[in-house]
């Protein structure tokens, strides 16, 4: 524990856009440090639509928003970017020096020339279960992602929502299902504020087909209050759509009310905003702060399309209009990766 990480770059966001900046400042031989509040690289391409297809990054006619994930981190490997996963960046303060203190949720801290937010629309937070008294369960019995299927094995599940998470988690625990996971659960309900899905039709229609097995159990409904026992959570009551409440024991519950991006602390650094986005320019997207420039769906600027292929362009010029804070005495070049010899040997393809 030697005081914060002295480097030339850090980047707020590690989805495809904050990924792709690696790969732009490590042609100009500058290093970055990577830092995401979720516990895995790939933004929304990976906790919004992992298996849907793409179909609109140039030269690949399609590719699922996992793919496009594997194979930016694949690209970006030479250049051996440093990830801080699963912590927010909270704090961001201009230095006397020049450089800035960055700080995260979980304490590292950074001392850094350049900055570049690629933070999306924000960082992920689950929304949560809103009943008196439940939060003290968090992350022992109440959930709102499955880190380790295996805990859940042989108990008995409540699992709360109606989409594409809550029914897939439904059908993974379920014992019924035939699908060969391990993990299986004691029992399983499903209940949601009413009897209509957004997710997937097939999964829905497997999940009633499990119902009708008497293999798992769904009910309409509501939490709306908590049942201890012991200094545990016993269960929950249940109001449903006839008004009536009931008590429906459980030893987990598993709430998937979907992910809310908050801007969060970004909003607090002292840039220009327009509509919760940060204003930049077209030639080096650079933020009203010099020195921090913002990337992706995080900017706007006349015409902005929050695409990921805009996303891509404005990392390449960030990366130039960054490197004079990196190298000052320097003149940066346009260099070819096809044909360039030092792009080769930093590509490690020599
Ligand atoms: P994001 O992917 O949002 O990633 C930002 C990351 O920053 C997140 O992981 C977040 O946790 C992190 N973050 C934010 N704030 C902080 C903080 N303070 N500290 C630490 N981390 C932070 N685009 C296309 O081009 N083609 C498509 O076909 C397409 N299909 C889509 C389908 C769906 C269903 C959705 C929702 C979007 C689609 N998009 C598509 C849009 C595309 O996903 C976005 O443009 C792209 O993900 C933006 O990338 P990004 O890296 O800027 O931000």
């Amino acid at each position: 524990h030697g005081g914060p990480i002295e480097t030339d770059a850090v980047i707020v966001g590690a989805g495809p856009v904050g990924l792709f900046q690696v790969f732009e400042l490590g042609l100009l031989e500058i290093k970055a440090h990577i830092i995401d509040s979720l516990a895995y690289p790939g933004g929304q391409c990976i906790e919004l639509y992992p298996d849907k297809p793409i179909y609109d990054i140039p030269a690949v006619p399609i590719c699922t928003g996992k793919e496009l994930t594997d194979n930016l981190l694949k690209q970006i490997e030479p250049f051996g970017a440093t990830f801080h996963l699963g912590q927010e960046v909270t704090t961001v303060q201009k230095q006397d020096d020049g450089r800035f203190y960055v700080e995260t949720s979980k304490g590292t801290a950074f001392l850094t020339k350049t900055i570049f937010i690629a933070g999306g629309v924000g960082s992920f937070q689950p929304r949560t279960l809103k009943v008196d008294g439940i939060e003290k369960y968090t992350d022992s019995q109440l959930h709102y992602r499955v880190r380790n299927p295996a805990q859940f094995a042989g108990k008995n599940l409540l699992i709360v929502g109606g989409g594409d998470s809550a029914l897939d988690w439904a059908l993974n625990f379920c014992a019924g299902n035939d699908d060969g996971s391990a993990n299986k659960a004691e029992s399983v309900i499903l209940l949601h504020r009413r009897d209509g899905f957004r997710a997937a039709p097939a999964s829905v229609a497997k999940m009633k087909e499990l119902c009708d097995a008497y293999e798992m159990q769904f009910l309409v409904g509501q939490v709306t209050d908590i049942v201890e026992a012991d200094d545990k959570l016993s269960g929950v009551k249940v109001t449903g759509g006839d008004g009536v409440t009931r008590v429906v024991p459980c030893d987990e519950v598993l709430v998937f009310f979907g992910l809310s991006p908050k801007l969060g602390p970004i909003a607090e650094w002292g840039l220009a905003l327009e509509r919760k986005q940060i204003v930049v320019d077209t030639e080096k997207f650079e933020t009203s702060v010099p020195g921090i420039f913002a990337v992706g769906d995080v900017n706007t600027y006349p015409g902005k399309k929050k695409l990921i292929l805009s996303g891509f362009h404005e990392c390449a010029l960030a990366a130039f209009g960054a490197a004079p804070y990196i190298f000052p005495e320097k003149r940066i070049h346009l260099q070819y990766t096809t044909t360039s010899p030092k792009l080769h040997k930093v590509l490690g393809v020599d």
